[in-house]
């Protein structure tokens, strides 16, 4: 028989999903590029024209064309604030051996460059994203996620470029065995489908008054995790810890 194990913990069997925009960060990182760089009246000349990743990706060709260089884009976003509540959470709940991921329709350059600005960068495991890459030139290229290497997703909920619900299956598949808590974190219509992906034993944190809290208010299926609203990043750090503390906190003490 094995020795006598210390009282259990369940310390690393929560993983929390973070959405990026208007979750991590307050704004919106394509919004911030857009506007700060001077972009916004190219943008809403071509915004009914090309779908979301496409325009992106024009707006960085005009970026190059105007000799804006990476550097340039770097600095941009490394002027995005994030709430230093935000940046608590995920360095306290990585602390206490959460796994966290991003899961997000903005776009891995902008993501990592933010995160890594924050020193938050090492508490993530995974970015899953639309991938980007700088050709060449210096020009800083951004792609669908279900793109030419990934088959259509054919769910009606999301768009065409990034099924947040079936990456959620596979991460989900990924940990069958241990049956880790899943807690999510976001504010998009792109957040709802995940969230029916969720089980009882799970939790879903919308962000009060955004469009996933609508949708689940609203909901005609059932929404199977547990719902916390959150307005701010002090209420989102405040009910992740105490969402986190229960299990990682050793019931005799
Ligand atoms: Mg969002
Ligand atoms: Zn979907």
């Amino acid at each position: 028989m094995a020795p006598a194990k210390p009282m259990p913990t369940v310390v690393g069997e929560m993983t929390i999903i973070w959405d990026f925009d208007r979750t991590i960060m307050d704004d919106d990182s394509d919004r911030w590029v857009v506007v700060e760089m001077g972009l916004t009246q190219l943008f809403n000349q071509l915004r009914q024209t090309l779908p979301w990743n496409s325009l992106m990706d024009r707006m960085m060709e005009e970026l190059h064309s105007q000799g804006k260089t990476i550097e340039d884009i770097i600095n941009c976003l490394n002027r995005v604030p994030l709430d230093p509540h935000i940046i608590s959470a995920i360095k306290s709940a990585h602390a206490l051996g959460c796994d966290l991921k991003v899961l997000s329709d903005a776009n891995k350059f902008f993501i990592e460059t933010i995160l890594k600005n924050h020193g938050v960068y090492e508490c993530i495991s995974e970015i899953i994203t639309n991938p980007t890459f700088i050709d060449k030139e210096g020009r800083l290229r951004i792609f669908p996620y279900h793109g030419s290497t990934l088959p259509p997703h054919g769910c009606d909920l999301c768009p065409p470029n990034l099924c947040k619900g079936l990456v959620l299956n596979q991460i989900q598949d990924s940990m069958m065995e241990t049956k880790r808590v899943i807690i999510y974190i976001g504010d998009g219509g792109g957040d709802f489908c995940p969230t029916l992906k969720l089980e009882e034993k799970d939790h879903v944190m919308p962000r009060k008054n955004f469009p996933l809290h609508h949708l689940i208010s609203k909901s005609s299926v059932p929404i199977k995790p547990k719902v916390h609203e959150w307005s701010n990043g002090e209420e989102l750090n405040k009910i992740l810890l105490h969402l986190i503390h229960p299990i990682t906190t050793n019931p005799a003490d």
